[in-house]
């Protein structure tokens, strides 16, 4: 069979479906999280619990039920809150982590964002207009 047929395939299976969301994505990642786990646990249930996620993120791939998935996504996404980054692009969380320090406006806690190993750095809060030092 050639590539370009299982490609094909692929496109036609996901067609009106939900296809891989960031929900799903995590689902999937989990399990293999817990699959790891289990090769040092060595627990039956904990292979379960792997399987369980595999299954979870295979519906909400196949769902066609758009509407509902797409709700659970976002409410996945706001519970996520500041770790929404690492779950969505660790690669790219981590780089930010590397490359800027937050700060905050020391009159109204305004987060700032200021590159690293500049020394200290005199920033004008973009919210209040506060000047305040950071060191980076
Ligand atoms: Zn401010």
């Amino acid at each position: 069979m050639a590539s370009g047929d299982w490609q094909r395939k692929v496109v036609e299976w996901l067609r009106g479906r939900q296809g891989p969301d960031d929900l799903a994505v995590f689902s999937m990642n989990l399990a293999i999280v817990v699959v790891v786990v289990n090769l040092f646990a060595r627990l039956s249930w904990l292979g379960w619990v792997a399987l369980a996620f595999v299954v979870y993120s295979m519906f909400r791939i196949r769902s066609r039920n758009l509407a509902s998935r797409s709700r659970e996504n976002e409410a996945f996404l706001k519970a996520l809150g500041p770790a929404r980054p690492w779950v969505q692009n660790p690669r790219a969380a981590w780089g930010e982590l590397r490359t800027y320090k937050h700060a905050r406006c020391t009159s109204c806690k305004q987060k700032v964002r200021v590159p690293r190993g500049k020394g200290r750095l005199r920033v004008t809060c973009p919210k209040c207009g506060t000047k305040f030092e950071v060191r980076s």
